[in-house]
């Protein structure tokens, strides 16, 4: 952390809901983990799913988070996404505070800086693709016309499908509709987990694209994956083992 910064980028991060902090001003990257512990304890049991983790991103960057089931990819993006707090250490995500920032401020971070696709959890199953969309939207504090509902869905290649619920779609269509409404907020993070993980190659490919367009277009792209199809797409690869990052590197 260095004590001079520009101010242009200062301003470009405007934490919401909190006074400045300084400690928050003084670095080039967009998301932060510094000593991220996180512990699980149920009852008796205990879990430890982070123990120690730095990582920085910078803004724009494709990274790939790649490991073992139960290695503590899931509990990464949890804690980036602010829907989860570690137990230990410092996660800050475009200048926010997370691990200190209160349930609004981090729901705020969640529906307007970060874009979450997660396996099946994005669409509500009562809702076509439309009304998914504009309630996404709505939670963004956007309101979308039925222009760009269809403007955004021909983004992903899902023109003409907006009229149907996701159950009328095949996997590689729910997926890039999720990836729409994550995106409605235009936020500068994407986040995903597993997307491809139901997907044949060439619909994991095709979502992939898309992916790969909002990533040249300056958002920046995480995504938790086994897929070395989707690694070989991002700058970076991170690898976790037990907690730990034990790799990070370029693909190939
Ligand atoms: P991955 O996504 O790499 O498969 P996770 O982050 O889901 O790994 O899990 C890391 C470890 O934490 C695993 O041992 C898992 O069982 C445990 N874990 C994850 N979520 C919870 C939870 N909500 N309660 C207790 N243990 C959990
Ligand atoms: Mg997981």
């Amino acid at each position: 952390m260095t004590a001079a910064e520009p101010a242009a980028s200062v301003e470009r991060r405007r934490p919401i809901g909190s006074a400045p902090d300084p400690r928050m001003a003084t670095d080039d990257a967009i998301v932060v983990l510094a000593d991220v512990i996180r512990i699980y304890r149920e009852s008796d049991v205990e879990t430890i799913a982070l123990r120690g983790v730095d990582l920085r991103i910078k803004p724009g960057e494709f990274v790939a988070i790649m490991g073992r089931s139960g290695s503590g990819k899931t509990t990464l993006l949890n804690l980036v996404a602010g829907s989860d707090r570690p137990t230990g250490g410092q996660v800050r995500v475009d200048g926010i505070d997370l691990a200190r920032a209160d349930e609004t401020t981090r729901a705020e971070v969640r529906g307007r800086r970060i874009g979450l696709v997660f396996q099946d959890q994005n669409l509500l199953r009562m809702l076509s693709v439309r009304e998914n969309l504009v309630l996404c939207g709505h939670l963004a504090g956007k309101r979308l016309e039925s222009g760009d509902v269809d403007r955004r869905l021909d983004d992903v290649g899902l023109t003409g499908r907006a009229d149907h619920r996701p159950d009328e779609l095949s996997g590689g269509e729910q997926q890039r509709a999720a990836l729409a409404s994550a995106l409605v907020a235009d936020p500068p993070i994407l986040l995903g987990d597993e997307i491809t993980g139901e997907l044949d190659s060439v619909t994991a490919s095709a979502v992939l694209d898309v992916i790969e367009a909002i990533h040249r277009a300056g958002t920046t792209v995480i995504l938790v994956t086994h897929d070395p199809a989707v690694a070989a797409r991002a700058d970076r690869i991170v690898t976790l083992h037990d907690g730990r990052i034990v790799a990070d590197r370029a693909p190939g």
